[in-house]
């Protein structure tokens, strides 16, 4: 069956989850599209479009916590 891949990949747990800061995404480690380090973290993105938005103004997206 075609469902076999996707939700049940993650309970064997081998796929870390990041969440796009940009979009809100949820973004696997493995195959995001991009990844950018800031304030010593790493951030992963679904596309190259949203790790540029995040690179040019990463403040504005993880600024909420303080
Ligand atoms: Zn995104």
């Amino acid at each position: 069956m075609e469902e076999s891949y996707g939700l049940q990949n993650y309970a064997n747990g081998t796929v870390v989850q990041s969440v796009d800061p940009v979009c809100g995404m949820t973004v696997e480690e493995g195959h995001a599209a991009g990844k950018t380090e800031y304030a010593g973290q790493f951030y992963f993105f679904c596309s190259h479009d949203c790790q540029k938005i995040f690179e040019e103004d990463p403040g504005r997206y993880i600024g909420q916590r303080h």
